[in-house]
């Protein structure tokens, strides 16, 4: 099979450009955000196709992004008990799903006009930043520039966290803990 040593091949280099490129889209269209859809299928889509974690052993950009900072660093802490132990996976799991749900039921209530959007970043739900300059004005409705900023903030938050844990603990650290890699786990030993 065609990706059955992806393990052992490794991640494909320089992979993390395409990280720092979906980042920098943002300042050209807002819009170019919503690829983030593509990030959270296509692993389950190689899932389903290969039966394997194609996705997490050879393309993932942001397992490249976040190797590439923390092969920067060389003194490392010892990976806390919460990354091995399943606490942390869930919490994420959950902080991703009801991101996911809040995105949601946020945008379809800015289409139906009973909330005002969020055009800018906003870091971990919490923490509102400020709405990123803009190369071209695609003139989308609220709810689709809601849409976007929210996805753009989600994927900004995660990889933050990601590249904390990199230069803190271990260069993949993070992906001990990632939802995708974690449900993609999780749906490999309900088919085996
Ligand atoms: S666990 Fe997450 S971050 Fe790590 S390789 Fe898989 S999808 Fe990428």
């Amino acid at each position: 099979m065609e990706h059955a040593d992806a393990k052992r091949k490794g991640l494909i280099p320089r992979l993390f450009i395409i990280t720092l490129l979906y980042f920098l889209l943002g300042f050209v269209a807002i819009e170019f955000a919503l690829l983030a859809l593509a990030c959270m299928s296509i692993p389950f889509m190689l899932l389903a196709r290969y039966k394997q974690k194609v996705w997490c052993h050879r393309y993932c950009p942001r397992a490249s992004l976040i190797q590439t900072f923390g092969k920067k660093c060389s003194r490392w802490r010892v990976l806390p008990p919460m990354f091995t132990d399943g606490y942390l996976r869930k919490v994420l799991l959950w902080y991703f799903g009801l991101n996911l749900l809040f995105i949601a039921g946020s945008t379809i209530r800015i289409a139906t006009g009973d909330m005002a959007p969020m055009p800018y970043v906003r870091l971990f739900i919490a923490i509102p930043l400020w709405p990123l300059p803009q190369l071209l004005h695609i003139g989308s409705p609220d709810w689709l520039i809601h849409l976007s900023y929210r996805f753009y903030s989600m994927m900004l938050s995660s990889t933050i966290l990601g590249v904390v844990a990199a230069m803190i603990w271990r260069p993949r650290a993070w992906c001990a803990v990632c939802p995708v890699g974690n449900l993609s786990n999780r749906l490999l030993r309900h088919h085996t």
